[in-house]
């Protein structure tokens, strides 16, 4: 984990243990480690709130209103009792500040808070009041008793992510406010300004100290407000700036092989290019051709949607390796993947006489053996496989070139260990991604890669139109379906299959596989799910690639990769199941043809909110950095990437589907500095130098205690 640019400088009083913090002990300091990770004063410090209370003024009763979100009421309790039976017994309060009566309701723990209730005292109660017959309540509220601390309000109660077992020691966010105070106060003169003078003046920002003082224990709102900011900058410089650093140090301290000779990629362009290529894959074969010309290693990000022609661009790229007498891997996330772009690749390399393999888990021994010879005395040319291409008894001649199919699915430490199949010389990088992703996420992500995109679809294509309809239509979805089969077209009706309930999943692809059957009688179908035979997935999928059968009715097995032009509709069943890029990438699967294509979203009549959103996006737009914006709002950077393992994701405060405004002036700022002052010898940006140190020193830390 590497908390970018969070940690106050670090001497040693960060590295102090909690327990010797006033107000924890050694009973708390277990808690806090166990359930929170917090074992010195810089992870406390740093365990930032993730909301605040709006504890600054007191309510009247009588001025409620149904808008607020929660409110603050000083008062008094008159009576209590309990009402009702079973699942509707509760614990009913009066509560009154003069201006009018509110009901306190508890559903549980009644016992315990009857016996603890006073009456005349003065309390401060909290929570969301809502409207019951006339008369307003607020359920399971906080309740406290009036204090000289609390009497006056004016304070933002910070909120911290807490566990059940905690709450039930009685360390809530209240406990763990004060035990962070005592801390702050005892913090400021360690910690030290992280970013230079002139970039905190530039951008207006509070300093690191007020900053962590204002997250915590904010002065007002909008002090709160610049804390965050403040965090959040700091944060997004130091991921950009290490990301920048470590992108200028390939460019000018990695070697790499130079690819000058291009006799293959001649052969090919004269005599055997298939189709003329799109002016954007012309655009980024010259982008890739240039960095392998340069004697520096190439790292490089190849962006193209579903369908925009990668494999071509992939091909051509491996030429310019194998002009010059090196080998070139490509390795995909998944067998059917590594498949596809096998036979992809070999129609290609065949018409140059080229020799290539694929190497996956399921090869057998015997062919194994053979590939790893030829791979060693360099006879195979290219190889394409699954991570079974990162073993150790993978050895190549000479690699000169590395393509990584769907990169996001491999772990930065699995591309490193491709690289260092050439010990003489790092071999070019070539990452490819189908999966656009947003600009946010892509500067993080990839922030230290170089970026070509490909922009366009072959010519010729008709967009795929997408519409949604519920399941009390599927008759007319069926006849649908019948003319286009009679057109002679082919379709993919798709399943959701999710882990946790495989058996029912199965089960209903089974039903609808029974039900296509039934509806179409006359159609031959086929099958293809993934607990089948690697065989028998193959028998199946070859059938439907050669036309015999029309349907295809599978999970998402299909979900990337798979080409079958004259496919040209995509049912997709239960699509409330499937997530926004996830449904895009099986759309991706149709409109490969030249025939006009079909995405149909199957639901139920009831759907979510968030279903529609997504529902409504597929039909209106096919643009994939659009749809993963969207995507980026619904469900948040983690889970789109599918990568907690990157490391650069571990970000504390910024979040990267909020943030964007803040990560570009971060970046830029980074990237200026680095134009400037690379080496950071100017002493106004001697605070980035140490604080660089101190971040390297934390993550050999954490890589001790990891
Ligand atoms: P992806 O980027 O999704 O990997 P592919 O490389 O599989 O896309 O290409 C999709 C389809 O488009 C393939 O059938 C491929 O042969 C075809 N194709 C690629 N480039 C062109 C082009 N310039 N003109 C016509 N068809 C093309
Ligand atoms: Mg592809």
């Amino acid at each position: 984990m590497s908390n970018e640019g969070q940690q106050p400088v670090r001497n040693n009083f960060f590295d102090t243990k909690i327990e010797f913090l006033k107000g924890v002990g050694s009973q708390k300091a277990a808690l806090l480690n166990l359930e929170l990770s917090i074992f010195n004063y810089g992870d406390l410090i740093q365990h930032y709130p993730f909301r605040h209370e709006d504890r600054t003024i007191f309510y009247q009763i009588k001025d409620l209103n149904e808008q607020l979100p929660a409110a603050q009421i000083k008062g008094r309790l008159r009576e209590w009792s309990v009402v009702g039976e079973g699942t509707k017994k509760r614990l009913v309060a009066h509560f009154t500040d003069g201006s009018g009566i509110l009901e306190l309701v508890w559903f549980q723990g009644i016992t315990w808070i009857e016996k603890n209730l006073r009456p005349n005292t003065e309390y401060i109660v909290y929570g969301k009041p809502v409207a019951f017959g006339g008369r307003w309540s607020i359920t399971h509220p906080e309740i406290e008793l009036m204090t000289a601390e609390n009497a006056h309000g004016g304070y933002w109660q910070p909120v911290y992510s807490l566990t059940e077992k905690l709450r039930r020691r009685y360390i809530d966010s209240k406990v763990l406010s004060k035990i962070i105070r005592n801390l702050l106060e005892i913090s400021r003169a360690h910690i030290h300004e992280t970013l230079p003078d002139n970039l905190v003046q530039k951008y207006r920002m509070i300093s690191k100290a007020d900053a962590v003082w204002n997250f915590h224990i904010p002065q007002s709102h909008a002090w709160l407000h610049q804390a965050q900011r403040r965090l959040k900058f700091e944060e997004l410089f130091y991921n950009q700036f290490r990301l920048l650093k470590n992108k200028l140090l390939h460019k000018t301290e990695f070697p790499g092989m130079v690819f000058n000779s291009t006799t293959l990629v001649k052969e090919f362009y004269e005599h055997h290019l298939p189709f003329k290529l799109t002016n954007s894959q012309v655009k980024v074969l010259h982008e890739i051709h240039e960095d392998l010309k340069k004697g520096k290693q190439m790292n490089r990000l190849l962006h193209g949607d579903v369908g925009s022609g990668k494999t071509i661009v992939a091909f051509i790229t491996m030429l310019f390796a194998l002009s010059n007498g090196a080998q070139a891997c490509l390795m995909a996330p998944t067998e059917i993947l590594a498949d596809q772009h096998y036979q992809g690749l070999k129609k290609f390399a065949d018409s140059l006489g080229v020799h290539i393999g694929k190497l996956t888990g399921s090869t057998k021994k015997k062919d194994r053996d053979i590939l790893h010879q030829e791979l060693r005395d360099g006879s195979m040319q290219i190889i394409v496989g699954t991570h079974a291409l990162i073993e150790d008894v993978v050895q190549f001649q000479n690699l000169g070139l590395c393509i990584i199919d769907e990169q996001h699915r491999f772990g930065v430490a699995q591309r490193s260990r491709l690289w260092a199949k050439n010990d003489r010389i790092s071999p070019h990088i070539l990452v490819m991604t189908a999966t656009p992703i947003p600009r946010t996420l892509a500067m993080t992500l990839y922030g230290d890669l170089d970026i070509s995109a490909i922009t366009e679809l072959p010519a010729g294509r008709k967009p795929i139109k997408t519409v949604h309809r519920f399941d009390a239509n599927r008759l007319s979805v069926f006849g649908f379906l019948r003319d286009e089969i009679a057109k002679g077209r082919q379709i993919y009706m798709v399943y959701p299959l999710i882990e946790e309930s495989e058996k029912m999943d199965l089960k209903d692809l089974m039903d609808g596989f029974e039900s296509v059957s039934r509806s179409f009688p006359d159609v031959p179908i086929s099958i293809l799910h993934g607990k089948m035979k690697p065989k028998d997935k193959d028998f199946e999928m070859a059938r439907f690639v050669k036309g015999e059968t029309k349907i295809m009715v599978a999970t998402t097995v299909i979900e990337v990769g798979v080409n079958v032009p004259n496919a040209s509709v995509m049912v997709i069943e239960n699509a409330e199941r499937f997530g926004l890029s996830q449904l895009h990438q099986l759309r991706g699967r149709v409109g490969r043809g030249a025939e006009q294509s079909y995405c149909i979203l199957m639901t139920d009549y009831k759907i979510s909110k968030d279903t529609r959103l997504r529902i409504d996006t597929l039909c209106r737009t096919n643009d994939g950095f659009e749809i993963a914006e969207v995507d980026l709002q619904l469900r948040g950077p983690g889970d789109i990437t599918g990568t907690q393992q990157s490391g650069l994701m571990d970000l504390l405060v910024a979040n990267l589907a909020q943030d964007g405004e803040i990560l570009k002036v971060a970046r830029s700022s980074a990237e200026a500095i680095l134009e400037t002052d690379p080496d950071l010898l100017n002493p106004e940006n001697f605070p980035i130098r140490s604080h660089l140190s101190n971040i390297r020193k934390e993550e050999t830390n954490w890589s001790r205690i990891g």
